[in-house]
């Protein structure tokens, strides 16, 4: 190319971000640092959106940093993702911090990144509160609105508030309700144990229910047990959805939970004869600047100084079975084998490789099972660290043994 400018430069690493090579993404962007090509606010703001997806927080803030240096007035599309990237990565105070800042005037996508992110760290009583504000200041409220706030209900159990949310939409705030509104809901009834409420809301839904309105109903069949209504389900979903193993993982799951063995191996085959394959697990954590990247299948392989690891993973391993926490290891065959456990190296790699007491910032691919949760929440008491995970679902922060989630997910 006879030219190179900061244009091509985006465009190349708007590229990679689509393309999801997000590492290489950075990369070229620490490139075109070093090579003083300069950067506009296109640039910061695709590099602020890599970092929300990887809950790289200190790029994120290096990148705050320059916005704040420079000398030109930042334009919303950058603070917008400034205030995402902070949401995202768990920091929903600096989020309201820049948003009270802000320097130039807020748009609708403004008081969405908010509201969402109270929503992904479990505040709805500010996610509320915000909206509320958003309406008395004059902003017409849209879709993505009332999809973080019903999410945000469902994830914390509050399906009352949800349920008078969804029937104010459309009458105070002129928002039809779309399959995603209607996914949300029904997630959260049937999260909350009320499956035949949740089942006649999808009798009833405008539009023919999609794969994520069904899988939502299976994840609660598996959470409360129930084997017929979740082969029912499931049929369905194979029918709509024909390779997402996640479906035929969480079936097998609510078989080996209620112990019908011949089924969980009859799924196994199923998925082997259509050549279904699991969806990888993997994990990212953020030390020094630098992304590190954990597959389960590697286990502690995927260090270079393994012994220092190895024995780190011991002393906790033991440190918990000393005070009585029964943790079940990788390859035992009872454990859930729909998430990967990747997230456990990750977070002992974040161990070794930070200072004491700083917290450790994990991001995850796909969601975090159930003994995955509570191993961090002993690990965040035993070693005293902040763990902050998210996953495809929800931002779990785990400090002095407990998680924000009080256990609701
Ligand atoms: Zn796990
Ligand atoms: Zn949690």
């Amino acid at each position: 190319m006879p030219e190179r400018n900061v244009a091509t430069w985006n465009a190349l690493v708007a590229g990679l971000v689509k393309g999801d090579k997000l590492f290489e993404a950075l990369g070229i962007f620490r490139t075109m640092q070093r090579d003083n090509v300069g950067f506009s606010w296109v640039s910061l703001t695709t590099v602020l959106s890599v970092c929300a997806r990887l809950s790289a927080l200190s790029i994120g803030k290096e990148i705050h940093g320059q916005i704040i240096r420079s000398s030109d007035c930042p334009d919303i599309l950058v603070l917008n993702s400034l205030l995402d990237m902070y949401a995202k990565c768990g920091e929903i105070e600096y989020c309201r911090k820049v948003f009270d800042k802000m320097p130039i005037e807020k748009d609708l996508t403004t008081w969405n990144i908010l509201i969402n992110g109270y929503a992904i760290n479990g505040s709805m009583n500010q996610a509320i509160t915000v909206f509320e504000r958003m309406v008395e200041e004059k902003f017409h409220s849209d879709e993505i609105t009332f999809v973080s706030l019903l999410s945000g209900f469902s994830r914390v159990g509050m399906d009352n508030e949800g349920r008078i949310l969804f029937n104010r939409m459309s009458l105070e705030f002129g928002v039809n309700p779309n399959s995603d509104h209607y996914a949300c809901l029904v997630d959260m009834l049937g999260r909350a144990g009320k499956i035949e409420e949740a089942l006649g809301l999808v009798k009833k839904m405008p539009t023919k229910p999609n794969g994520s309105v069904w899988g939502s109903l299976l994840n609660s069949c598996k959470i409360y047990g129930h084997v017929p209504l979740a082969e029912a389900i499931a049929k369905t979903l194979f029918e709509i959805e024909p390779t997402n193993s996640g479906n035929y993982i969480i079936l097998s799951s609510i078989y080996s939970n209620a112990g019908m063995w011949d089924k969980v191996r009859f799924i196994k085959e199923l998925m082997e004869k259509k050549g279904i394959k699991e969806k990888d697990g993997f994990s990212y954590v953020q030390i020094r600047g630098k992304i590190y990247l954990f597959r389960a299948c590697e286990g502690f392989e995927s260090f270079g100084g393994s012994d220092e690891f190895r024995s780190k993973w011991d002393e906790l391993t033991n440190e918990m079975e000393k005070n009585g926490v029964f943790v079940r290891g990788f390859n035992d065959g009872t454990i859930e084998w729909v998430c990967g456990h990747s997230e456990r190296l990750a977070m002992v790699f974040g161990l070794i490789r930070t200072g004491d007491g700083l917290p450790i910032r994990i991001t995850k691919n796909i969601r975090v099972c159930g003994e995955c949760l509570s191993w961090m929440k002993h690990a965040s008491r035993l070693t005293k660290r902040k763990i902050i995970l998210r996953d495809t679902n929800q931002l779990h922060r785990f400090d002095r043994g407990n998680c924000s989630c009080d256990d609701y997910w």
